[in-house]
């Protein structure tokens, strides 16, 4: 058997539960219910007790949920939503599929998120939501983002995809802000089979919007209502997800455990480690460090039978995709140092200790001190 070290190990987490999740799948099959029915509905059910959250509305996948969000929210073209300047693209893209234009604002370099000191700056008289990310699963520091919304009677939109199991200030991530975008792709902390997502919020007016639009627009059958689209969690990806919830808790105690590890095996070199304000359980998604020489650690990494990858080497607005934005290089320079400074070390609820040790020993032996 191969030494190496994966940067990710999806299948064990379907070959720990497999009799649990087999049986959720024959359910589903012999059940005659492939679109909606009451797995769905038990999904929504827990995944919203379990983020305290009052509604769940299950979605086909977490760019949905953004974008199903927003437009229940009534934004559109000649709205502004402010978004974080190193997000990962599906969170700009939300805004973009709705005709509103994305406003970028530098993360604090510490935590990698939504700087709340620079928000009040980019807001204007077309800004509508205020959209931070909680990247890498770290929550974003929603009380200061929250004030400044009231302030200037603004929607605030969490986009959670990387945030399962997250708290700020002893409360999960799920109903913080007005609504909540989740996403179930496998490699989340939470995934599926396959795609899935979901809104979480405590506004029954937001979800009951949500649903409909996710419905072709129609709450009665062949009655519409708006022009909607065709996105809904399947039957089959909640059942698996409600088996998978269940251990979530354990795998993020797990993942929590390895970040701690890290932590400390890493603390003297000179890497750049995650900080983690008092306020913030972060559910470590991904456990990021940064350092200038990232090309080469990554490639004498590879070389000791360490995968890693970055997350993200392009920022979203040197992406070919947003030219049209017109923002040059240089434009949000911590994001650009991030994109040329980061690197994510092997981290998940599969990963044994043993392997965490080799990643901790190949990341020393490859850092100088
Ligand atoms: C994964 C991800 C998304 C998109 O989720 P999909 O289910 O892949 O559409 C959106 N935002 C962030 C931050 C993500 O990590």
């Amino acid at each position: 058997m191969s030494n190496d070290v994966s940067f990710l190990d999806l299948k064990s987490g379907y070959l720990e539960l497999r009799d649990e999740i087999d049986d959720a799948m024959r359910r589903v099959a012999e059940s005659g219910w492939y679109i909606g029915g009451p797995e769905t509905k038990r999904f929504e059910r827990d995944f919203a007790a379990y983020c305290e959250a009052r509604h769940c509305v299950g979605v086909g996948n977490g760019l949905d949920a953004l974008h199903l969000v927003l437009k229940a929210m009534d934004v559109g073209p000649g709205d502004e939503v402010i978004v974080a300047s190193n997000t990962f693209i599906a969170t700009l893209l939300a805004v973009s599929m709705v005709g509103a234009t994305p406003v970028l604002v530098e993360p604090d370099p510490a935590t990698h998120n939504l700087d709340p000191r620079l928000v009040e700056a980019a807001i204007t008289l077309r800004t509508k939501v205020i959209l931070p990310t909680h990247l890498y699963g770290q929550p974003a520091d929603l009380d200061p983002i929250l004030d400044i919304a009231r302030a200037h009677g603004l929607l605030v939109l969490e986009d959670a995809a990387q945030a399962h199991g997250a708290r700020y200030k002893g409360r999960p991530i799920g109903a913080h802000g007005h609504a909540v975008a989740w996403s179930f792709y496998p490699g989340k902390n939470l995934g599926a089979l396959g795609d899935g997502g979901a809104v979480t919020t405590d506004d029954s007016a937001i979800a009951d919007r949500v649903r409909m639009l996710g419905n072709y627009g129609s709450q009665q059958k062949y009655v519409n209502a708006v022009r909607g689209v065709n996105s809904r969690l399947d039957p089959l990806q909640a059942a698996i997800l409600a088996v998978k919830l269940r251990h979530l808790d354990r795998w993020t105690a797990h993942r929590r455990h390895i970040a701690a590890f890290y932590l400390d095996r890493l603390a003297g070199t000179a890497l750049v480690l995650p900080h983690v304000p008092n306020w913030a359980e972060p559910a470590w998604h991904l456990f990021v460090v940064q350092t200038p020489e990232r090309n080469a650690m990554m490639a004498m990494l590879a070389e000791r039978g360490v995968q890693t990858l970055v997350h993200y080497p392009i920022p979203p607005h040197r992406q070919q995709a947003y030219a049209d934005l017109g923002l040059g290089k240089g434009t949000f320079p911590i994001a650009e140092r991030l994109a040329d400074t980061v690197l994510s070390l092997p981290i998940g609820p599969h990963l044994s200790m043993e392997q965490a040790e080799r990643v901790a020993a190949a990341v020393r032996a490859a850092s100088p001190s």
